[in-house]
């Protein structure tokens, strides 16, 4: 029995730190999934072992928040193992976020909250899992990033890549492709020893990132993510933001891992426990489903004039009065003050280090 027997292959979703990841659709109820296909004929034995234990570790997570696993198949003739799982139909928050940048528009805080809440949900679970839960061991995530929080059609967030992670580590392949260290924990770039606090550093980049657009420390190279990180000077959070979500952002991003708080600790801050159970649906933003289903879209409405699916796309835009556009003046002042100084304390950080700041 192959994967081919029970489903059909519709088209590439993408690419990742594995090998390809296809949309799927189940011959048996007709139902659209997203199968990875992992190759593993350049793996050694221990490597393969390891994929057949983290494998199987996935099967036993079962969360809301976190991509649910379906089932798994293998060719043996062509050394591929493929991992149906869900299917997360509205893009990532990878891309969500760049929508938000390129259309010079925060997201709202309320909405920031209930991403986290999801996120931090779907972490807790694998850091300290229920003893109902057929999860016997704490799971540390590593590759926490906005482009492994998926948004389904339900306008949820589900956590995808739990558990295959290890592999990362251990894999020399998989390692080469290893898409980005800017979310990693400063005691991981250092390659020091390390616990279930490098996923708490990854969430607060991810925190910061939903109110900033950007990462809180963006570098080119490895050499000078690890000074910036170890410098520790980032640019502030947007005003509009309330001091309780900067102060949990800060507390989330300590070099220090003893000082960040635990997943448990997070939840019981006021400021995350009452709203706990409220679930903000993502706004609808057709443009973030991947391109597969974009194009699909468009093919069912194929006697649609030009002129008219191109008006379905553009956001409306009111013209700013006169009041906003100083407003906006101001606000950009302000920006540039801040960046300037910014820049004046990471001249002396970097003076006092010894180090070339135009360099870095
Ligand atoms: P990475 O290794 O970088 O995390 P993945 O192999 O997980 O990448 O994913 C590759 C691509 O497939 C990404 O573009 C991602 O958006 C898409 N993808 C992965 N899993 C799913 C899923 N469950 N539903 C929809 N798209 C997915
Ligand atoms: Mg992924």
């Amino acid at each position: 029995m192959t994967v081919f027997d029970d489903y059909i292959q519709l088209g590439l979703l993408g690419e990742g730190s594995f090998g390809k990841v296809y949309k799927v659709q189940s011959k048996k109820d007709n139902a659209y999934y997203a199968m990875k296909e992992i190759s593993y004929g350049q793996m050694k034995a221990k490597e393969k072992e390891l994929l057949v234990s983290e494998v199987n570790l996935l099967r036993k997570l079962e969360h809301t928040s976190i991509v649910r696993y379906i089932d798994r198949y293998q060719d043996k003739a062509r050394c591929i193992m493929y991992i149906v799982m869900e299917f997360c139909g509205a893009g990532d928050l990878s891309k969500y976020i760049k929508q938000c940048k390129q259309a010079h528009k925060y997201m709202d805080e309320e909405q920031v909250w209930s991403v986290f809440l999801q996120i931090l949900s779907a972490v807790d679970y694998c850091h300290n899992p229920p003893s109902t839960s057929q999860l016997q061991q704490k799971l540390v995530n590593r590759d926490l990033k906005p482009a492994n929080v998926f948004l389904t059609d339900q306008k949820t967030i589900k956590v995808g890549d739990f558990g295959l992670c290890r592999l990362l580590e251990d894999n020399q392949i998989a390692r080469t492709n290893v898409g980005t260290p800017l979310y990693m924990a400063p005691e991981l770039l250092e390659n020091k020893s390390y616990n279930e606090k490098v996923d708490i550093w990854s969430l607060g980049c991810i925190l910061y990132e939903m109110c900033a657009l950007q990462p809180p420390y963006v570098a080119t190279s490895m050499e000078s993510l690890k000074i910036k990180v170890a410098g520790g000077v980032r640019p502030l959070v947007p005003s509009q933001y309330s001091a309780d979500l900067k102060n949990v952002i800060n507390l989330m991003l300590q070099k220090d891992s003893m000082k960040r708080p635990g997943t448990k600790q997070l939840l019981q801050l006021s400021c995350i426990s009452t709203r706990l159970n409220f679930v903000k649906p993502m706004p609808q933003q057709q443009v973030i489903a991947p391109q597969i289903a974009i194009v699909e879209q468009v093919n069912r409405i194929p006697q649609l004039p030009p002129m008219q699916q191109q008006q379905q796309y553009v956001p409306y835009q009111p013209k700013p009065t006169e009041s906003e556009l100083r407003r906006r003046e101001q606000d950009l002042k302000m920006k540039e003050q801040l960046l300037s100084q910014q820049e004046a304390a990471c001249r002396q950080r970097c003076m006092q280090l010894g180090l070339n700041y135009d360099l870095i």
